[in-house]
């Protein structure tokens, strides 16, 4: 794969569209352009961040979610359509947060579809609640990926980033061994490669995420065998997620 893929999801943050310039400026000017990064603000702040982003080469915009329905009678809601003017690469899909707020696994794979559908990348983020002692975190896996891409053609693999993150480990104390991580970036391969065939799931990039930190990130990347990194917390820190992001390809 040619570029280790970053991702920040800023979820409800910043405070204000000043903050986000500025942590989005931060980043754009201390990242060395090893990694590709990928800012996914909240909506309202997606204007100013396209604007600290600039032309950058190694910084792209990304939202945190996109509205898979048809017509505009939608209060509230974003469609694809709206973020991709707004200048995103990329669209975060089916976020645990979100998931708990109630979207099903058929609203994923809708909004997977609509934002692929419309030339722009999907980060389809899918991960167990928790480990049980048994493997039973395996099949939980296997379903949120099976039903999110059931029916979808190949050609839109390229396009195609699945964030795998262990919701017990978002927002905790700790991130997943790396040795964890790998075993699960090869379960997550190997069950797309049944979908899709070897050659055709070789072409989707996957991600770790889940209290990456810049001691761990290297680790996570070389020792998980992972394609990149979704980051939460640790990406508001312009100065830390720009040294988390240099730690990787050195
Ligand atoms: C996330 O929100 O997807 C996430 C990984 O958060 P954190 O890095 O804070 O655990």
């Amino acid at each position: 794969m040619a570029h280790t893929l970053v991702v920040a999801n800023w979820k409800m943050n910043p405070a204000d569209a000043a903050s986000a310039a500025q942590i989005a400026q931060g980043i754009v000017r201390r990242a060395k352009g090893r990694a590709r990064i990928v800012i996914c603000p909240p909506f309202i702040y997606m204007s100013v961040v396209a604007k600290a982003i600039g032309r950058s080469k190694h910084v792209f915009l990304g939202a945190q979610d996109a509205f898979a329905g048809k017509g505009a009678a939608h209060t509230g809601e974003v469609d694809v359509g709206m973020v991709k003017h707004a200048g995103a690469k990329y669209v975060i899909v089916g976020h645990s947060e979100r998931r708990a707020a109630g979207e099903t696994d058929e609203t994923v794979r809708e909004k997977l579809f609509a934002v692929l559908k419309a030339g722009v990348t999907a980060i389809l983020c899918i991960g167990e609640k928790e480990r049980d002692l048994h493997g039973g975190y395996f099949s939980d896996i296997k379903r949120e990926l099976e039903h999110a891409v059931r029916g979808l053609p190949k050609k839109f693999l390229p396009k195609l980033v699945v964030a795998y993150e262990p919701v017990w480990a978002i927002g905790a104390s700790s991130a997943m061994q790396s040795a964890d991580v790998h075993e699960t970036a090869i379960f997550i391969r190997r069950v797309a490669n049944d979908i899709f065939g070897k050659t055709a799931a070789e072409k989707i990039r996957i991600l770790y995420g889940g209290s990456v930190t810049k001691q761990n990130a290297r680790d996570i990347v070389e020792q998980g065998n992972v394609d990149g990194l979704l980051v939460g917390r640790e990406s508001l820190k312009a100065n830390e997620f720009a040294e988390l992001v240099n730690e990787l390809g050195k």
